[in-house]
């Protein structure tokens, strides 16, 4: 066979293979356009093993889940669990098939549980009440602190995600059940009793300053009328009184025999008391100190006229504050 007459048988076969493909092409665009006329691609939507519809915009369908996952419906809902998902399958259908994707959602939206976002006030760790706002248990909480309720040290918040709710209240309400009112400490009296006199001079281990000037009016020891465990300075109504020396506030009190009164301890068993004040400028627990002003000179509780009733205490017993001071 001559070289040409092979070209020849060579061109010959592809230009029958051509003609066949072309045709092949032909047929496809043909019945896929007559497949397109009828049909058209749908997704057939299976959820929890059950066919439960057809859908064509799949994407569309999973973001609505996805956002009903993620908000839930109403305030109170933080998220929605949905334990299984559905499954999709593309398919050619009739055209004309009815899609259904609200009543698809309905279906997968019944299957989830809601999880509720509300917040728990706490007593010692104890649930006590719930409100539906971080906002509404912090205001309970510091009504409470304001209030200095003996509580408010035990008192928290925990944000809660339940499946249930439960019963809310009112700020007003958890404050006026959870308030407790702080306890007064009952002080003894440690003042005035004969056997707690001592008029020997002992040593403090301080040095006081004067807490007011003015002229003493009664001195210590037994007067006329009885016994007398301080030392009286006269001075006029509002005069300031000055801490003797630094120390803590323990006691500021208004009683019938020593009207307003300010004590303080100085350590080691030493208290100073200011009696018959006109106005008290310190609280308990406050640290002053010396010649720190604490009060004013006045003539409150058992008192004939303005004046300062001094008293310096060591271990519970009174001491002639002349073996100090003026
Ligand atoms: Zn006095």
């Amino acid at each position: 066979m001559s070289k040409i007459s092979i070209i020849k048988r060579v061109c010959i076969h592809i230009r029958t293979s051509v003609k066949f493909l072309l045709l092949l092409i032909i047929g496809c665009i043909f019945i896929s356009g007559i497949v397109g006329f009828v049909y058209k691609p749908i997704y057939s939507v299976t959820f929890q093993g059950e066919h439960i519809g057809y859908i064509e915009d799949k994407s569309k369908l999973q973001k609505r889940i996805n956002d009903y996952m993620k908000n839930g419906e109403g305030d109170l809902v933080a998220f929605v669990d949905i334990e299984e998902l559905p499954t999709y399958t593309m398919c050619m259908l009739k055209k004309g098939i009815v899609t259904s994707d609200e009543e698809i959602f309905n279906k997968i939206k019944e299957t989830g549980v809601p999880y509720y976002r509300y917040y728990a006030i706490t007593e010692s760790n104890e649930e006590k009440f719930y409100v539906a706002t971080q906002e509404e248990a912090q205001k309970a909480i510091d009504q409470l602190k304001e209030k200095n309720s003996t509580n408010k040290d035990k008192l928290g918040i925990i944000e809660k995600y339940e499946t249930e709710l439960k019963e809310f209240a009112t700020a007003d309400t958890i404050v006026s059940e959870l308030y407790e009112k702080p306890v007064v400490v009952a002080r003894t009296p440690i003042y005035a009793s004969s056997t707690n006199l001592s008029g020997r001079r002992i040593d403090l281990g301080i040095s006081l300053t004067t807490p007011v000037k003015g002229v003493i009016t009664s001195r210590f020891g037994y007067r006329g009328s009885g016994l007398h465990t301080g030392l009286d300075i006269g001075g006029k109504t509002g005069t300031t009184i000055v801490a003797a020396a630094a120390g803590t506030v323990t006691n500021t009190s208004y009683t019938s025999g020593y009207g307003n009164m300010v004590t303080i301890s100085h350590g080691r068993g030493i208290v100073t008391c200011y009696a018959h004040c006109n106005s008290i400028l310190v609280s308990v627990g406050d640290t002053v100190y010396q010649g720190q002003p604490i009060a004013t000179v006045g003539s409150t509780g058992n008192s004939s006229g303005p004046h300062l009733h001094l008293e310096i205490r060591a271990n519970g017993i009174a001491q002639n504050p002349q073996n100090y001071l003026y």
